[in-house]
């Protein structure tokens, strides 16, 4: 059955994301934490972030602030202050490929994600832009995203799903998903499909057209 890569963005927190570390380490079971840099500003956040790492998940760039969505961002200070940032508050835990995800527009593939300068940027320092394929939409439906990812990953050859490691209460619900989407034949795996990486290591692999805004 086709495998799922799981992922988790805009943590860590430190209510949610030791309960995500316990479950995933039942399981067996290795990601990658999309985290923020407004929240490693502190040392327990960062040995959480450093937990993650030492129990084998990959540690990825998620903006700094997570407010404007960088295709919106007229800024040329932006790429810096929200990528270049973090990654140096990520520092040692960071996957060697540099492993940066977006966000904007609820989860949308669009040209909300990006802008030229900040593609300049990821290219300029070797990022690696990673998407998805599953967007179950946890944050705004902390019971129902578990029936919504089990059908977005049969629909996929190969799902990487965006989950958050933060307090809606949906990851109350993460060991049900894990525990269905195995009865179902599914297997997870910690690498990315390929279809979902059109920057690798600072070299554009796939068009990235539809996720950069023109200015
Ligand atoms: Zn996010």
């Amino acid at each position: 059955m086709n495998p799922i890569t799981l992922t988790f963005d805009n943590g860590p927190t430190k209510d949610v994301t030791p309960y995500v570390l316990d479950v995933l380490a039942r399981y067996d079971i290795r990601s990658t934490f999309f985290v923020l840099g407004r929240n490693l500003m502190d040392a327990p956040s960062r040995a959480l972030m450093q937990r993650a790492a030492d129990e084998g998940h990959w540690i990825g760039n998620h903006t700094y602030m997570h407010d404007v969505p960088l295709g919106l961002s007229t800024d040329p200070d932006a790429p810096e202050r929200e990528i270049g940032r973090t990654q140096a508050l990520i520092g040692d835990a960071a996957h060697p490929d540099r492993f940066f995800r977006p966000f904007g527009g609820g989860g949308e593939l669009g040209p909300l994600l990006l802008n030229p300068l900040a593609v300049d940027y990821l290219r300029r320092h070797r990022y690696s832009c990673v998407l998805w394929n599953s967007i179950p939409r946890d944050w705004d439906d902390p019971d129902g995203w578990v029936a919504t990812a089990l059908r977005q990953c049969a629909q996929e050859d190969w799902a990487l799903t965006v989950l958050h490691d933060i307090a809606s209460g949906a990851m109350r619900r993460l060991e049900t998903f894990i525990q269905k989407a195995l009865d179902a034949g599914h297997t997870f795996r910690q690498e990315f499909p390929r279809a979902c990486v059109p920057m690798l290591r600072g070299t554009p692999v796939r068009s990235m057209r539809a996720l950069i805004s023109p200015s």
